[in-house]
């Protein structure tokens, strides 16, 4: 294993202690197929976020980008559509066992809708700061109004998520 890989992984664990070496690689993988996904939207114009839903046996059962431009959906956030795809897959409106990848930490619209559909783990890349409802602007799944304590895993390739947004909206001012 490489010493970048294995320092950032024990920065992680810091802050999840239960997390094993392989079980980060797995989160790594994931969260490298959301950051591919929010590629392809920041490509057409969206901003880039990216989100992916896997079940218990890490099996991927949704995907999805921020497409509120194409879609004219102000809900079209990359967790809204990927909560509706993997809530058909399973038939189920509760995700229990399934964990949610998405690049970016989730808006109060979000943050509220994960909460509903019971996600297992919510594991994100960068911290939101105008937003963000887990840990950075507010705390929603661990607030009076939740009834779900859910499982956070915050900051996997954090760095690649959080590059990928500074240098979309780079180029959008240009
Ligand atoms: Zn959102």
């Amino acid at each position: 294993m490489s010493r970048r890989v294995k320092f950032q992984y024990s920065i992680i664990k810091q802050t999840f202690a239960q997390l094993t070496y392989d079980s980060y690689l797995t989160h790594c993988h994931w969260m490298e197929h959301a950051i591919a996904l929010a590629q392809t939207a920041g490509n057409t114009g969206e901003v880039p976020v990216g989100a992916v839903i896997v079940d218990s046996q890490n099996n991927l059962i949704a995907e999805s980008c921020n497409s509120k431009k194409k879609l004219h959906d102000a809900t079209a956030h990359a967790e809204m559509l990927a909560i509706r795809a993997a809530s058909k897959v399973k038939h189920s409106h509760y995700l229990k066992n399934c964990t949610l990848y998405v690049t970016l930490e989730p808006c109060p619209m979000c943050a509220g809708a994960i909460i509903q559909a019971r996600l297992g783990l919510l594991v994100y890349g960068a911290d939101e700061p105008k937003t963000g409802s887990i840990r950075t602007v507010q705390n929603l799944p661990d607030s009076y109004c939740s009834n779900h304590r859910l499982k956070v895993l915050a900051g996997i390739k954090s760095e690649s998520c959080r590059q990928q947004l500074q240098t979309w909206f780079k180029e959008k001012r240009n």
